[in-house]
């Protein structure tokens, strides 16, 4: 957490536009590092052929669904959430409210939907059938639970090789990055799970999201007067993801260099490209 502090002020001084949102991470991460601690999660059980599923089929280890959630503390996490959330602009204090009133009319089950695992669609339908903004109680459902997901990251990272499975999805449970990550004088490449926050190796030249390796139509672009975040975009599906290159930069939360550097997405949006998986922090 100082870690973070520290580079949360750095980002600050460079770009103080940031600040607003960056004191909003700032205060998730502090919560969700607090129920860490004192997480109780089922043990996850994974099916007896997995690792010929995995190697032959390119099955992932698991799927979303899958992860143990310890719905006693996400409950409690969101109802902190909730309370961050407020104070952090009339937006989304208005979205709370309408939230809040949903769940409290038991329109909305929250401990089963945390419970049963939180994929977008779900939330998504959740959210349309009882006029909620999406995006608010998205965020909320999904950082609720996020201790208890990448708690079962951590307890199966010891079952797979994170140099070897060289696909554009997570081989822990088939989800898409969020970000690419550049590490080691020699510039290994690595994806970011959006998900569970697992990392594994892949191919310098690759679209995670249409396999292209071609070079002729893979490219990127730096940040003005920066050179440790880019944009590596697909002339093939026109779509793009974000690196960070952690060679000229000491090791960071992935997330945060991710939000603190939204005017990149900006500048590839007006260039045409799309973000397959969103920064879910723009709210
Ligand atoms: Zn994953
Ligand atoms: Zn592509």
């Amino acid at each position: 957490m100082e870690n973070l502090k520290k580079r949360i002020e750095q980002i600050k001084n460079k770009r103080p536009g940031y600040g607003e949102i960056l004191d909003f991470y700032q205060k998730v991460k502090e919560a969700q590092d607090k129920v860490k601690t004192s997480l109780k999660i089922d043990p996850i059980y994974l099916k007896e052929d997995w690792k010929e599923l995995l190697a032959k089929e390119g099955f992932s280890l698991l799927q979303k669904q899958d992860f143990s959630i310890d719905v006693k503390a996400s409950v409690a996490l969101f109802e902190t959430l909730c309370q961050i959330a407020k104070a952090a602009n009339p937006h989304m204090a208005g979205q709370v409210r309408i939230i809040k009133e949903v769940i409290d009319n038991k329109r909305i089950d929250l401990k089963k939907l945390l419970k049963e695992g939180v994929g977008e669609q779900k939330i998504e339908k959740i959210a349309d059938e009882s006029g909620l903004d999406k995006k608010v109680f998205s965020f909320l459902i999904q950082n609720s639970a996020k201790p208890s997901i990448e708690a079962g990251m951590e307890q199966l990272r010891g079952e797979l090789d994170p140099e070897t499975w060289l696909k554009g999805y997570c081989p822990m449970c088939g989800s898409l990055p969020s970000l690419s990550l550049l590490k080691e004088e020699v510039g290994k490449r690595y994806l970011f799970c959006s998900h569970c926050g697992y990392q594994w190796r892949i191919d310098r030249l690759f679209c995670p999201f249409c396999e292209n390796n071609d070079q002729e139509s893979l490219h990127y672009f730096y940040g003005e007067g920066e050179e440790t975040h880019r944009i590596d975009f697909c002339d093939k599906c026109h779509q793009y993801i974000k690196t960070i290159d952690y060679r000229n930069l000491q090791e960071s939360d992935p997330i945060l260099e991710d939000l603190a550097t939204l005017h990149l997405d900006i500048l590839a949006i007006q260039k045409g490209y799309k973000r397959p998986v969103p920064n879910p922090w723009t709210t």
